[in-house]
């Protein structure tokens, strides 16, 4: 057995883990290595729709989106600019208390500097022409909102990681991996790789592995869907990303003229290892319904293909992004309640920075209201609650 010595294990290579990787790399820590037992980005990362949206709900994750959305958009205009597109997103309801929440969610964003805006009915229908909204009471706008594409974006990383020298250790299940003698060491494949400091970005798998080493964290993997349909003809103006937050289905414009839709989301948990991958009839049948609600002209869209993967669930539903209790090199970077796509670019580089800077209090208050320290150290279950809401700004912090 190959016994090596690195500054920083990563223990996954979905976007987080990716990204994390890379900015490890540009800070000049020293050695990474990155581990995952399958490939880059077939977790939920290559499963996500990949909306990009800061219509969220506290400063803390505008802040960070924003940050990520400028990275983003700097790596593919290197690289492919088709990766990272700005779109605008549009979102709606027809019910007046929802109505009343989506314009108090708007004073909010405004707040925080996001410069959201009512559209009249003209509007919508120039925007979004292919929907019939005559029924719609309030709709938000947001111009600089973008859609990327997940698991190419997280080849960039990977890219920009091994250009900097970060090794990946992929494909082998992992033979063990625990605190000895001080550091964390990671055996895989015949290789042991041994480091004062790791990170957990593992996805829905997080919540096992911090459990097999006493650090259990409060995640909930919960399963949701998406689905690729190609309209009978092509939109004939660029469409922007869309929710519908009375049908509870989101869509964004994909190329070929064809749309990727969501949302098909399950509150309750569900095992990483056994989920039924393949898009239930259910869901499928309520995007056809909605459809032909909403969009009559992909009433008879042809279904693509339709998934599912599985995304992380935290208590708050803000991530869990940090050093874990015990103070000895273990840190985590998951729970992204379904918006990892938007959040992992910005996330990662704080994480990084704080890695990097040996635990900066500067540096560990760019991670205030996210760290995994919040919870008890013996997490209780709750059921998990993703998803668009229009909740956001209760916490004093932000
Ligand atoms: C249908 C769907 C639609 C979505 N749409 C959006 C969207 O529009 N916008 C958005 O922001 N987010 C979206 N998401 C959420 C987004 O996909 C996730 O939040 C994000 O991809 C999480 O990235 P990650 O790197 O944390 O996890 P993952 O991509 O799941 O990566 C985890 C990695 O860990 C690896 N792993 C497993 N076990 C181990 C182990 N023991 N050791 C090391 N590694 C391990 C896995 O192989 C995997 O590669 C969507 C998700 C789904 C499923």
């Amino acid at each position: 057995m190959r016994l090596e010595r690195a500054r920083v294990i990563v223990l996954g290579a979905g976007l987080a883990g990716a990204a994390t990787a890379y900015h490890l790399a540009n800070r000049g820590v020293g050695p990474v290595v990155v581990f995952d037992p399958g490939t880059p980005g077939a977790g939920a990362t290559g499963r996500a729709a990949g909306i990009v949206s800061e219509q969220l709900w506290d400063r803390w994750d505008v802040d960070v989106v924003r940050e990520s959305k400028e990275e983003y958009a700097r790596l593919a205009g290197a690289a492919d600019p088709s990766v990272y597109r700005t779109v605008g997103f549009a979102r709606w309801t027809t019910d007046p208390v929802v109505a009343a929440a989506l314009r108090e969610s708007s004073d909010r964003l405004r707040a925080w500097g996001v410069p959201v805006r009512s559209l009249s009915p003209d509007e919508l229908r120039f925007r979004v022409p292919i929907a019939r909204c005559d029924d719609v009471r309030e709709a938000v706008w947001h111009d600089a909102d973008g859609v990327v594409t997940p698991s190419a974006l997280a080849d960039l990383y990977v890219l920009g990681a091994r250009r900097a020298g970060v090794e990946f250790l992929l494909g082998a299940p992992l033979d063990s991996f625990r605190s000895e003698e001080g550091a964390w060491n990671l055996a895989t494949g015949g290789r042991t790789v041994r480091a004062p400091a790791a990170v957990v970005a593992a996805g829905a798998w997080s919540k096992r592995l911090l459990a097999s080493v006493g650090r259990p964290v409060p995640l909930a993997p919960y399963r949701t869907q998406a689905a690729l349909v190609r309209p009978p003809s092509p939109a004939p103006v660029a469409l922007p990303s869309v929710h519908d937050l009375d049908l509870d289905v989101y869509a964004r414009p994909e190329d070929g003229g064809r749309i990727l839709a969501g949302d098909g989301t399950e509150r309750v948990e569900c095992d990483p290892e056994t989920f039924r991958a393949s898009g239930d009839e259910a869901f499928v049948a309520h995007l056809a319904e909605s459809f032909a609600r909403r969009f009559p002209g992909w009433k008879d869209a042809e279904l693509v293909r339709a998934w599912a993967g599985v995304c992380t669930a935290t208590p708050d539903r803000r991530p869990l992004i940090g050093a874990l209790r015990g103070g000895d090199g273990l840190y985590c970077i998951t729970g992204f309640n379904g918006f990892g796509v938007m959040r992992a670019g910005g996330s990662a580089r704080r994480l990084a920075e704080l890695i990097a800077s040996g635990g900066g209090a500067r540096e560990a208050a760019r991670l205030a209201g996210v760290e995994p320290t919040r919870f008890a150290a013996e997490p209780r279950p709750f059921d998990p609650k993703p998803g668009f809401t229009l909740d956001g700004g209760a916490d004093p912090r932000f």
